[in-house]
């Protein structure tokens, strides 16, 4: 242990001594070397005949598994953005890489974001935005080889963030497991739930309970 009484100007002695734990004598044919370089070369000789792991990027390309976390996009559904623009990812996310302006719409969803933009430059893909989004409407897509030009073209807006949800079937169905393993107990997670409209929240929402009252009033109603 250090002691920091002493005089700092004097050096202090490498903590990494005789008496280290992980260290250990080597023995008489390690101290000699040419076994060792042998049994490298031999390790070497044996991987040349093993199949390639690596890839020769760009010509081919990695296809990454669902649970990956690439760009974050916006998903298009039939033709329309998702994104009700609640504000809740621009708040959870960490650099604040996110921001929207909010409008009105006649539509079930009643708002939608009249610009989005997420500044790649600033993005630590965490997955912040998709975990918090209440409508699925933002996720982790595979994209990972992004490239810009200026710091301008990192800003992705609306327009260039939208991928069709036919695309991002994988994540999608990904996170209909991962969101029901969390959260299965209180609601079964389903995409047709993902239009939350205020016009008509409060029908079978009773605002006076917890989620833990809820679960209780919903194992009662199941078992009558
Ligand atoms: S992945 Fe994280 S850092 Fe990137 S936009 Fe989403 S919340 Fe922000
Ligand atoms: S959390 Fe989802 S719905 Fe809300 S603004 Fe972000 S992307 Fe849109």
């Amino acid at each position: 242990m250090i002691d920091y009484t002493q005089n700092l100007d004097q050096p202090v002695r490498n903590a990494l001594t005789d008496n280290h734990q992980n260290e250990r004598k080597l023995t008489f044919l390690e101290r000699l070397y040419i076994p060792e370089i042998l049994k490298g070369m031999a390790y070497t000789f044996k991987q040349m005949f093993k199949p390639d792991v690596t890839m020769r990027y760009p010509e081919e390309r990695w296809d990454p598994p669902a649970i990956f976390r690439g760009r974050p996009v916006l998903v298009k559904d039939n033709g329309k953005e998702r994104c009700v623009a609640c504000g809740l990812c621009a708040r959870a996310c960490p650099p604040l890489a996110i921001s929207m302006q909010a409008a009105e719409t006649d539509d079930e969803k009643e708002r939608f974001p009249d610009f989005f933009e997420i500044n790649m430059l600033r993005c630590i893909y965490c997955g912040f935005c998709e975990e918090v989004c209440p409508e699925e409407a933002i996720v982790m897509s595979k994209d990972y080889d992004l490239v810009y030009h200026s710091r301008g073209d990192a800003i992705y807006d609306k327009e260039r963030l939208l991928v069709d949800k036919e695309d991002l079937k994988d994540r999608l169905d990904f996170l209909k497991q991962y969101k029901n393993r969390q959260f299965g107990q209180f609601w079964n997670f389903k995409e047709e739930n993902n239009i939350h409209s205020v016009r008509n929240r409060d029908e079978n929402w009773d605002t006076g309970l917890s989620l833990v009252d809820m679960l209780e009033a919903k194992n009662k109603e199941s078992k009558n």
